[in-house]
C-alpha cells in the first residue's frame, strides 16, 4: 500500500494491512488452503482441518488430512461412513471427543445439504465452537468474522500490550479488514506459528514490528497474562492381555468418556492406586487432566463377552489409539519389561 494511504489508517488497520502484505508473499502452502487472492477453499476442507488442528500440530495433521480427504472426498462420503471406519482413521490424532463430534457434524451437514454460510449458523452444528465457526465463515465464506484462537490472542495482546481478555477480543475485532477476514485469519495463524511464537518471538523479522507496543516496551513475552500450570493427578489402570492363535482380544470402549468408542485392550477403570506386581509392561500417558500408568497384565480368565480376536499380523488395521498401540508394541517387543514407557501425549 502507498505510504500516504498508510498514514491515514489507525494503528490496528496499519498492522492488519502489513499482515496482509506479508501473507500475500509468505502464505504457507497447506492442503486445506487456497492461495491468497484466489477463490475460497471448499468449506468441507476448511472445517475438517480446523477440527483436526484443535490441540494438534500442522505437521501431524497434514498427512492425516490428506488420508481423510482421499478416503472421503466430500462431506456426504464422510457422513455415509461407519463410526468404526472414521474412529479407526482418526486413531492416533487424540482427543477422541473431536472425532465423535466430527461424525455427528458431517451427518448433520449432509442432511441439511451443505454448511451454513455464517458464523451464527455454523455454531449450531455439533462440535463447532465460536472459534471454528468464525474461522470457517471467514475462510470458506468470506464473512467478516473474527476467529480468535490462542495464536491470535497472543499476537493481538502483544501488538497492543494488553492482558485483559475482553480488551484483547475487542482489539482483534477492530483489526479485521472488511472483505479480507479469511486471509487475515490465515495470516495471523502463520505469523503465530513462525514468528510471534509463545516463547522467543522473532521480532526482528516481524512485519508488524513498527506497530507493536510490547516490542516497543522491550518485553513481548509478558503479554498476554501467563497461566500457571497445575500439577496433574496420577492414576493407574489395568489392561488385560488375552492371546491365542496369534491374535489378541480387543474391545470397544464405551461411547462416553475418554477414548470413547475407540478400540482398546479390555481393562479396569483408571483410578488412584498402585502398580500391580505382575505387569508385563507399563505405559505412561498424559491426558489433559491427569497422567496414567497403564499396566498390562496377562489374563488367564475368559475374555469379556463383547469384543473380537484381532490377528496380531493385522494389528495396524484395528484403529487403536496411541495409548493401546504403544501398549501392544511394548508387550510384543519386550514381554518382560516393567519400566514405564512414555506414549505420545493425548494421542
Ligand atoms: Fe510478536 Fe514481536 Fe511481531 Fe510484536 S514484534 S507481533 S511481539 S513477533
Amino acid at each position: 500500500m502507498p505510504a500516504s494511504a498508510a498514514k491515514q489508517l489507525d494503528h490496528k488497520q496499519r498492522a492488519a494491512e502489513q499482515l496482509l502484505d506479508h501473507y500475500r508473499s509468505n502464505a504457507r502452502v497447506l492442503p486445506w488452503r487456497s492461495p491468497p487472492g484466489t477463490a475460497p477453499p471448499d468449506p468441507y476442507r476448511v472445517w475438517l482441518s480446523e477440527v483436526m488442528l484443535q490441540q494438534t500440530t500442522v505437521k501431524a495433521v497434514t498427512p492425516r488430512f490428506e488420508r481423510f480427504i482421499t478416503r472421503w472426498p466430500t462431506i456426504e462420503a464422510l457422513a455415509a461412513a461407519s463410526d468404526e471406519e472414521i474412529l479407526g482413521e482418526w486413531a492416533g490424532l487424540g482427543y477422541y471427543a473431536r472425532a465423535r463430534n466430527l461424525i455427528a457434524c458431517a451427518r448433520d451437514v449432509a442432511k441439511r445439504g451443505g454448511f451454513p454460510d455464517t458464523a451464527d449458523g455454523l455454531r449450531e452444528l455439533p462440535g463447532i465452537g465460536t472459534y471454528t465457526a468464525a474461522a470457517v465463515a471467514a475462510i470458506a465464506f468470506g464473512r467478516d468474522s473474527c476467529a480468535i484462537d490462542t495464536n491470535i490472542e497472543r499476537i493481538v495482546a502483544r501488538l497492543n500490550a494488553l492482558k485483559d481478555k475482553a480488551a484483547i477480543r475487542a482489539a482483534a475485532e477492530a483489526m479485521v479488514p472488511a472483505g479480507r477476514a479469511g486471509d487475515f485469519a490465515q495470516g495471523m495463524m502463520d505469523l503465530g506459528s513462525a514468528i510471534c511464537r509463545p516463547k522467543a518471538p522473532e521480532c526482528r523479522s516481524c512485519p508488524l514490528q513498527d506497530e507493536c507496543a510490547s516490542f516497543a516496551l522491550g518485553r513481548p513475552e509478558d503479554f498476554p497474562e501467563r497461566k500457571t500450570r497445575q500439577a496433574r493427578p496420577h492414576r493407574h489402570g489395568l489392561a488385560y492381555w488375552h492371546e491365542r492363535d496369534d491374535a489378541i482380544f480387543l474391545v470397544r470402549r464405551p461411547e462416553k468418556g475418554l477414548l470413547g468408542g475407540m478400540a482398546a485392550l479390555p481393562g479396569s477403570e483408571w483410578r488412584h492406586g498402585q502398580a500391580p506386581d505382575d505387569a508385563i509392561a507399563t505405559i505412561r500417558h498424559g491426558f489433559t487432566h491427569f497422567t496414567l500408568d497403564l499396566h498390562i497384565v496377562e489374563s488367564g480368565a475368559a475374555p469379556p463377552n463383547r469384543g473380537w480376536w484381532q490377528p496380531l499380523a493385522g494389528i495396524d488395521e484395528a484403529g487403536l489409539p496411541s495409548l493401546y498401540k504403544t501398549a501392544v508394541e511394548r508387550v510384543l517387543s519386550g514381554r518382560a519389561g516393567k519400566s514405564p514407557v512414555q506414549s505420545p501425549r493425548n494421542a
